[in-house]
């Protein structure tokens, strides 16, 4: 049961009903909006107006393309919003639980020790696949979600599905599977095809990379309607604005440009490995299904910092565990990808092991 999850007074929460939840037709005098109009002219849709706080044109829409039912759909302010709004939803602070797999995205901790959650830590194995047995046994009768990333950042590969569904098998937790990069991996590795069979999973997903749309701040969840009604109920009421909602429609006439995209960041992806193969000082590049490469590199700190100072930015993982001495580019352009090769050349003649 999913209801035993969630924290008691999020059960018993009267959700806050605003005034476009029930009417937006009319003579809506009803808000307090401006019924002027507003101080920048907009072609667009009424930006006086506040926007539909149920989000049912944008759930239908990416229903139809994921072929998910839009129960199952909710939208965030990224899906950064949607992991502290999944925390908020079952971790009681100062009591509940959250695990999550190292080395891994940041934002599941950071957001649970805003809310003054714990979190508990298990290690991924050394080809950073989940170990099975270990994430068992780190789960405590508080542990209330358990954050995968797949694939995952920063270490670039996916999780199997079995993996998934035998650790929902074995545990009573939520299980919430970010698939931030899903669009640059098989179509086959998203646990989305595990969703009518387990109640508790629930996938996380954004426009902020494969389409292109990290400045709209869109991102969304997919869940099991039960879940889905509780994000509604505790997020902010109108949380996703009228820009982002015109944007995300006119993303669904231009999909050909996102496939086009995808592909061209893949073959750029495996000319980058390509050239860092060459590079013997790189002791390894790690298998990616995502539009960056991990490698891993003597004195990766220095390294990062002179070419910083080069002008190309890469981001050091060194701090996380397992990843000692290792790099994450961001796949560019292929104009970006020379000027790091080059940049990369002339520091790894300059820095020594
Ligand atoms: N999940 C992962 C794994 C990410 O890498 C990121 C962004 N770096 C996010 C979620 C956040 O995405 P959004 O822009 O949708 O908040």
């Amino acid at each position: 049961m999913i209801e035993t999850l969630v924290r008691k007074n999020i059960q018993s929460l009267k959700p806050y009903k605003c005034a476009r939840d029930i009417y937006d037709t009319g003579i809506l005098l009803d808000a307090n909006e401006n019924s002027f109009g507003s101080v920048v002219p907009h072609s667009g849709s009424e930006i006086n107006r506040y926007p539909d706080p149920h989000q049912a044109e944008m759930r239908k829409q990416l229903g139809e393309y994921i072929n998910v039912d839009p129960k199952n759909l909710f939208f965030g302010v990224g899906s950064d919003e949607v992991i502290d709004l999944l925390i908020r939803i079952f971790c009681d602070p100062g009591k509940d639980r959250i695990l999550i797999a190292e080395p891994t995205y940041g934002m599941y901790q950071v957001c649970a020790d805003i809310n003054n959650v714990a979190t508990d830590f298990v290690m991924l194995n050394d080809d950073f696949s989940i170990n099975v047995q270990e994430t068992l046994a780190s789960v405590t009768p508080d542990t209330k979600i358990i954050f995968f990333c797949s694939p995952n950042n920063p270490t670039a590969n996916v999780h199997a599905t079995e993996t998934i569904s035998e650790i929902l098998d074995k545990t009573n937790c939520i299980v919430a599977v970010d698939e931030a990069y899903i669009d640059f991996a098989d179509k086959d590795d998203s646990c989305l095809k595990l969703l009518n069979s387990y109640p508790k999973l629930v996938i996380m997903r954004t426009f902020s990379k494969a389409w292109g749309l990290a400045g709209i701040r869109l991102g969304y969840c997919i869940a099991n309607k039960i879940v889905i009604d509780y994000l509604f109920n505790v997020k902010a009421p109108y949380n996703v604005n009228s820009l982002t909602r015109e944007v995300f429609h006119a993303a669904f006439k231009n999909l050909d440009k996102k496939e086009q995209m995808v592909a061209a960041i893949i073959a750029e992806r495996e000319y980058l490995i390509n050239e860092l193969s060459k590079m013997p000082q790189i002791e390894k590049i790690f298998p990616t299904s995502t539009n960056y490469i991990l490698f891993k590199i003597f004195n990766a700190a220095a390294i990062q910092k002179k070419i910083a100072e080069k002008g190309i930015i890469i981001r050091d993982r060194s701090g996380q565990p397992k990843l000692m001495d290792c790099l994450r580019i961001t796949v560019g352009t292929r104009e970006e990808n020379n000027k790091f090769l080059l940049a990369l050349a002339e520091v790894l003649t300059e820095v020594k092991e």
